[in-house]
Order: C-alpha cells, then sequence, then structure tokens
C-alpha cells in the first residue's frame, strides 16, 4: 500500500480521538480536500500548547488493526473498515518531512494494539526515540500509551514525549467491563499513577532527565453508555485530584457503521460536549466543585452555560459588589473571567469601580448586569426571579463565545 494510502486511512482513524482542539471543529475545505486554507489536510490538527502557543501536529495512529473490542470504536476488532500500518520509519519519514516543509510543529500518535500492549508500546517509542535522537527533533511530541504496557516502557515513552496521555475512555468501571472488557479501569489507573509518580519525581529533581514536561491527559467518551453528566465530572474531578491530570478530554460519541446494539444509535447533542468542557474549565480554573455545579445527579443544563445556571441557583451571593468581593467570588459572575476580576480587583486599589469601568474591560455587559454593584450602578430589578433571567438570558448569541477555551493536546 502506498504511503499516501496509509495516511489517508490513518489520519482518518485518528479524528475521533478529541486530544486536538480542531478535533470537533466543522470540516472547513476550499476546493476539497487539498484547497488553500483547508484546515483539515490529512492528519494535521490544530492545537494549543500550554503556553497558549497554537501549533499544528501530525495526528495519525501507527495503525488502526487492533486485537481489542472496543465497541464505541471504529478501529475495533470485529469492525468492517479499512486498515493499514505504518511502520517506524515510515512515521518517522512523513513528521520529519512534514516538520521540514513547516506544515507541523508537531506530532501526535496514537495507535490500535497489535500483537500485544509492550509490542504496540515499543514501537511508539521506538518513533519517539529515533525522532529525538537520530533526527534530533525538538517538535512537540503527544504519545497516547498503552495501560497494559510495561511500565518501563511507559518510562521510557515519557523521556521523548512532551504529553502522556492514557483514555480512560468511560466513567465507571461497570460500562468499561460491559463496552471495552479486554481493559480494566484498575490498570489504567495504575498506568496515570506511574507515570505521576515519574511527574512528582522530576519535579523534586529538576537535574534528572526530562520527563513528559506538558505532563498527562485522558480522554473520556460522552453518551457512548448511560453515565449522566455528573457522573463524568465527578470522574474527572477525582482524576484531576489523585493523577495531577493537565487535561480531561470529553469526546461526544459518534455512532459509527454497523454500530454493534450495545451502544447508541444516535449521538448526544453537540452542546453537552461544550458544556462538559465549559464546566471543566470551571473546575480546574475558578475553584468550583462538581456538586456546587450539579447538586443533584444528572446533565448540565443544554440551554445555559454551568457558572450561570450556578449563579441562578445561588442569587443569595448577588447582586455581589465589585468594590467588596474578594477576586475568587468576582470570577464567579456570569460574564466576568478570571483575568478581568484579577484587573477589578488591581484598579479598586486607585478608586471605586463604575460601570463604565467594565464595559472598557470588555465584560458581558447584558449578562452581567443583573448580577453586580458597583459605585453608580445597582440593577433595578434585583429581584428578578431566577427563571425569568434564565429566559432572557438563554440562546444569547455570544453565550458560545464566552468561553474561549484552550485546549492542549
Ligand atoms: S483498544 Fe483502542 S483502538 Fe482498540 S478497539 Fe479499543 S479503543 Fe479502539
Amino acid at each position: 500500500m502506498e504511503l499516501r494510502d496509509k495516511l489517508e486511512i490513518l489520519a482518518d482513524a485518528a479524528k475521533y480521538d478529541a486530544s486536538c482542539a480542531s478535533s470537533g471543529a466543522p470540516r472547513r475545505s476550499s476546493q476539497g480536500k487539498d484547497g488553500l486554507g483547508a484546515s483539515t489536510g490529512m492528519g494535521i490538527c490544530h492545537s494549543y500548547t500550554p503556553d497558549g502557543r497554537c501549533v499544528s501536529l501530525l495526528k495519525i495512529l501507527l495503525t488502526n488493526f487492533c486485537v481489542y473490542d472496543c465497541q464505541y470504536c471504529v478501529n475495533r476488532r470485529t469492525s468492517n473498515v479499512p486498515r493499514a500500518r505504518f511502520t517506524v520509519a515510515e512515521v518517522v519519514k512523513l513528521t520529519v518531512d512534514f516538520y521540514l516543509r513547516n506544515y507541523i510543529d508537531g506530532l501526535f500518535l496514537s495507535s490500535g494494539i497489535i500483537q500485544s500492549a509492550d509490542y504496540t508500546m515499543e514501537q511508539l517509542v521506538a518513533i519517539a526515540r529515533e525522532l529525538r535522537e537520530t533526527h534530533q527533533f525538538r517538535g512537540y511530541i503527544h504519545l497516547k500509551t498503552i495501560p497494559d504496557a510495561d511500565p518501563a516502557l511507559i518510562e521510557a515513552a515519557g523521556r521523548y514525549a512532551d504529553r502522556l496521555s492514557v483514555n480512560i475512555e468511560l466513567p465507571s468501571q461497570d460500562s468499561i467491563a460491559r463496552l471495552a472488557p479486554e481493559k480494566n479501569v484498575h490498570t489504567i489507573k495504575l498506568a496515570m499513577g506511574s507515570i505521576r509518580r515519574k511527574l512528582d519525581e522530576k519535579a523534586g529533581e529538576p537535574k534528572s532527565p526530562a520527563f513528559a514536561p506538558a505532563g498527562q491527559s485522558t480522554q473520556m467518551i460522552v453518551g457512548a453508555d448511560a453515565s449522566d453528566d455528573k457522573h463524568i465530572l465527578g470522574t474527572a474531578e477525582t482524576l484531576y485530584g489523585s493523577y495531577k491530570l493537565k487535561r480531561v478530554y470529553y469526546s461526544a460519541f459518534s455512532p459509527i457503521p454497523q454500530s454493534p446494539k450495545s451502544v447508541p444509535l444516535a449521538p448526544p447533542p453537540m452542546l453537552r460536549e461544550h458544556r462538559l468542557y465549559q464546566a471543566d474549565f470551571l473546575l480546574r480554573g475558578y475553584g468550583f466543585q462538581v456538586r456546587e455545579l450539579l447538586p443533584e445527579n444528572g446533565n448540565l443544563a443544554l440551554d445555559i452555560d454551568p457558572k450561570l445556571a450556578w449563579a441562578l441557583a445561588n442569587r443569595q451571593h448577588f447582586p455581589m459588589d465589585l468594590n467588596m468581593a474578594d477576586v475568587t467570588m468576582i470570577a464567579r459572575v456570569p460574564g466576568i473571567g478570571l483575568r478581568n476580576a484579577q484587573r477589578i480587583v488591581e484598579l479598586r486599589r486607585m478608586r471605586r469601580v463604575r460601570y463604565a469601568d467594565l464595559s472598557r474591560l470588555r465584560c458581558s455587559m447584558r449578562k452581567i448586569a443583573p448580577f453586580i454593584v458597583v459605585a453608580d450602578y445597582r440593577p433595578a430589578g434585583d429581584t428578578t426571579p431566577s427563571e425569568a433571567l434564565r429566559r432572557a438570558m438563554a440562546d444569547a448569541p455570544e453565550q458560545m463565545n464566552l468561553w474561549p477555551e484552550l485546549q492542549t493536546a
């Protein structure tokens, strides 16, 4: 099979992994696949590094052959899809060629499991090692790790990769046992734990050899099982706390041709994945806890974002006096982000904050108005019922743009 044909198959097979920012973006193509500005050219995805730089990554699988039969996966053993497999040398060559032509800044490499977890992991490590040691490749490398692989191989992967990830895929052991019977949540967590230990060791000994400087991440599939958002976010909260993950990615389940009966025929609403990312952002950056965002079992609201939903359910905190409140509470006001909360606190060291200041800071005035008090402003209807506020604010056109989520590969 020609290299180009393999690339077509193995780049397409990698698109279901959510760990790149462009994974969920609409397909945009000028003149077919290769036109000027096409953002979905073969295998190239755009993502963000932890310092906020946008980078282009070659996102491919080493192979889409797999001995496992995860029901939600297009590459499962029983799936009837065209298969291909790169050699180590081919992936190295593609990466170096694309890099030298300035097409990419790095590599995002995953794989189906061939022969055994150790054999597959050895191949992934060999690619990263050859890129780093033979070609002095200094670009970004994200390697998916195989949880069952020998910890020594995962440790070797961390020496060459910027980021490692171990996909937990589903939030509960029951769902994993039903839909991915060859996988085991215990093994997955052991792999995450061993990566965390290595990261901690490295932090304690800065002069020791590098180990995955961009940390570790995971992915959960949303809508392949009956788990609700509270369960999914609860699992994410535990993973962040126990394994110091940099990111949990959420990937809306997408039904695949000839899906087995064990998985749904329809995908979940796309907005559900978006709301989970918003809630995750609140957990990581704003000090929210899952039980605050979702006191009861169930899913996040789709018509309003989770921060607004929390504010409407906790009206006792509002309207909040921005000249008095501390920075963490100001950041909880719908329409005020972390940076603006900090700017408000800095401004009031010089003088009292006024309404026009918030406009200058480009806060969403329509959104914050019912929730704040400043020197020259208090909302007229600060007793407006939450339901009425919710109706007024749902489907606001800017609603989707208030969360400039940076996703790191
Ligand atoms: S192990 Fe990975 S590639 Fe293989 S079937 Fe499961 S999810 Fe798909």
